[in-house]
């Protein structure tokens, strides 16, 4: 998932790595602008719809 610079603003940054532990996703991200580095832990219960896809696929053994 894109996300916006901290530091400089820059928009759509792509992440550079992206880690799954369980429901949680890290995103690593380097800014290509300024070279600023974070990570964004997201929940993937809290985006059930815009990754319902992949939830789906994920879940798929547990489906009812
Ligand atoms: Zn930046």
């Amino acid at each position: 998932m894109k996300d916006t610079c901290p530091s400089c603003t820059a928009r759509d940054i792509v992440p550079a790595e992206s880690r799954r532990r369980g429901d949680l996703v890290v995103d690593g991200y380097q800014c290509p602008n300024c070279r600023h580095t974070w990570a964004v832990t997201r929940d993937l219960t809290a985006y059930s719809e815009l990754h319902a896809r992949r939830a789906e696929r994920r879940t798929r053994r547990t489906a009812a």
